[in-house]
Formats: structure tokens, sequence, C-alpha cells
């Protein structure tokens, strides 16, 4: 059986423990990883696409089976180029639905060989998004509970800076 590759899209700014529980489980599913972080024009990131990459890597760093990238192009496309045959998505709530399940359709209407696999949250997770964690962070509320520990200061000196 050939390598089962999956792309886990998203903005991540910045991760959550909601992906990294997401990232974790998938990295025992499939062969490879590949979190992918998009660019999304539609939104004004907290950190750079360099930042947001560097801060998965030195959270995933001891899943040996997991790589981080980034890429400004459509993301079924992107996952053909890398070989990808799965991405990845998770699912919080019926709100995160809706749109979802367009794009999955969408996708794969472009590219058939591609399949979307919807994992549900953990339900310790499931109001975790990374606007609840910036905004926290801005009023200087703990974020100990939000994200991976290793990335707590890096966001505190961001959100100071701006
Ligand atoms: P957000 O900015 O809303 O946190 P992202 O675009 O970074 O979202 O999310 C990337 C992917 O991770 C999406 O598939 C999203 O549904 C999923 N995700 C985000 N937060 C969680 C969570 N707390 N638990 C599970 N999946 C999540």
């Amino acid at each position: 059986m050939s390598t089962r590759i999956a792309l886990y899209p998203g903005s991540f700014d910045p991760i959550t423990l909601g992906h990294l529980n997401i990232i974790r489980r998938a990295a025992r599913v499939f062969d490879k990883i590949i979190v992918c972080v998009m660019v999304n024009s539609s939104k004004t990131p907290l950190f750079t696409l360099e930042e947001r990459v560097e801060l998965i890597e030195r959270t995933v760093s001891r899943l040996g089976n997991v790589e981080v990238e980034s890429s400004d192009g459509l993301l079924v496309k992107h996952a053909k180029e890398v070989g990808a045959n799965v991405i990845i998505k998770g699912l919080r709530a019926v709100s995160d639905f809706d749109w979802e399940f367009q794009m999955a359709l969408a996708n794969k209407v472009i590219e058939p060989e591609i399949e979307t696999l919807f994992m549900t949250s953990s339900s310790k997770y499931t109001y975790l998004s990374s606007t609840v964690v910036r905004e926290m962070a801005r009023h200087d509320a703990s974020i100990d509970e939000f994200v991976p520990r290793e990335i707590i200061q890096d966001i505190l000196n961001k959100v100071n800076q701006k």
C-alpha cells in the first residue's frame, strides 16, 4: 500500500492545544502529517507566516512523522503537489460544518482522488480557537490552558509589541 500522507491546513495564528490535539491523533493514523500554514488574504494575522511555521515546528518537534510548511496556493492543488492523499479538518461545533462541507465538496470536484477527513475536536478544546487565544493574551489573561507551553512567551511578547 502507498504511504498515507495527510495535509492538515489552517491559519494557526497561533497554534493552540486544540490544533495540537488533532495533529497528535492524526499522526497515529497516518504515516506522515504535513501541517500547512495557509495564507488567508481576508485576515490580518498577528504572526507572520514564517513565525507561525516556527512556532508549530517547536511544538511538534518530538513527533517524528510531522512536518511543517506554508503555502499561498489552493489547498487541493498543494495537497496533490506534496503527494498527500488526505486533507484533515478539525470540527469543533456545527458552526464549523457548513463552510467545511461546502469546501470539501468543491475540492472533491477539483481533485477527486483527494479525500477530506473530519476529526472531531476533543471535548476539552471545543471552545478553543486562535481568536480566543489572541483576545485573552491582549487583555493579559492567562493562556496557559490554551496553547503549548513552548510558545506562551512568544505570544505574550507579540501582543505587547503591538
Ligand atoms: P482557528 O483560527 O479558528 O483556530 P485555524 O484556521 O487555525 O482555526 O484552524 C485549522 C484547523 O484546525 C481547522 O480544520 C479547524 O477546524 C481546526 N481547529 C481549530 N481549533 C480547533 C480545536 N480547538 N479543536 C479541533 N480542531 C480545531
